[in-house]
């Protein structure tokens, strides 16, 4: 039965009203901020929900990664020095100070620089845990809960309240030129505390496609992406792993902006010495951080990139 032109008035009015917006969440929802927090650490908020991608805030004295990575111990580090068998407790104080809030922790890969801190940021802020099986038995060794669990494999595709994730299987950085490779994964069943060893069985490795309603953010934990799995995704921002290794990669750079259509805004990741405090100077990888710029400036010159301060809000507006 066709409705009166009365009643078709009364429906635009409605529909037209300042109040009709609030029936929509996510016209709430038009500016995301980003903050770097060091190694591939990045808090991503749009004000309603805060998602965490490999939040490492610890920066522990501990072994070097193979062939170097980007981390190196700096001169005059007094702070304890770990080795793979030693049990390295997160800096709480530094965690309590930046960590507020999540609601989700997104993990690329089980290495210590990326998972250290996340059995605590997760008991504390009762976040849901994404990533590889190799992640979530971490979490349970420290007795994170079944339920903030949700274990992935790449390829998934879910939607949340507010955003949607598209979790997109990865390979780690060719750290010690191309000689690493691990097929470690952390086993169930293992009883916190754990040994960096413990902590380190890299168990796969994940990037993460975060859509907002005006933002899609790419994500990397490292200098690596299998070219068929980024190819044609639009993301306007990627947090791009910028790393000394991505040297090892053809064309590393290049397939990386031609894949994702040349991309709005590049922020550089796992760029810093993360074995040094936060208050040491990060001048030598800022100085490696140059070529970097460059490569970005020949294979997408409209592409802006930002080199992120720790700590410091980064407003990507509409
Ligand atoms: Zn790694
Ligand atoms: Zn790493």
């Amino acid at each position: 039965m066709l409705q009166s032109p009365a009643a078709w008035l009364v429906i635009a009015a409605v529909l037209t009203s300042p109040l009709a917006g609030q029936n929509f969440p996510e016209e709430k929802t038009d500016s995301l901020t980003l903050t770097y927090l060091g190694a591939a650490g990045w808090e991503i908020t749009d004000g309603t929900t805060t998602i965490l991608i490999d939040p490492y805030l610890s920066r522990i004295n501990g072994p070097p990664p193979p062939g170097g990575g980007s981390g190196h111990a700096v001169a005059g580090d007094t702070r304890p020095v770990y080795k793979w068998t030693d049990i390295a407790r997160p800096d709480i104080a530094a965690i309590d100070a930046h960590i507020r809030r999540a609601d989700f922790v997104l993990v690329t890969h089980t290495h210590y620089d990326h998972i250290l801190d996340v059995p605590h940021i997760a008991l504390k802020t009762r976040a849901s845990v994404i990533g590889t099986e190799s992640t979530e038995n971490v979490m349970r060794a420290y007795s994170v809960p079944e339920e903030q669990l949700i274990t992935v494999r790449g390829g998934e595709d879910y939607q949340f309240q507010g955003f949607s994730l598209k979790v997109i299987p990865s390979i780690h950085s060719p750290l010690d030129h191309k000689h690493y490779f691990s097929s470690a994964t952390a086993p169930p069943g293992m009883k916190a505390p754990l040994t960096l060893e413990q902590m380190h069985p890299e168990g796969g490795t994940l990037a993460y496609l975060i859509r907002f309603p005006n933002h899609q953010i790419l994500a990397f934990g490292g200098n690596n992406y299998i070219e068929r799995e980024i190819s044609g995704l639009e993301p306007d921002v990627v947090l791009m792993g910028a790393g000394a290794s991505r040297k090892d990669i053809y064309d590393y750079t290049g397939r990386l902006m031609r894949d994702l259509h040349y991309p709005a805004l590049v922020f550089p990741t796992h760029w810093d010495n993360f074995l040094a405090p936060y208050e040491a100077s990060q001048q030598p990888a800022l100085d490696a951080l140059q070529s970097f710029l460059k490569e970005i400036a020949v294979a997408s010159p409209k592409t802006r990139v930002i080199v992120p301060k720790y700590f410091e809000p980064i407003p990507l507006g509409k």
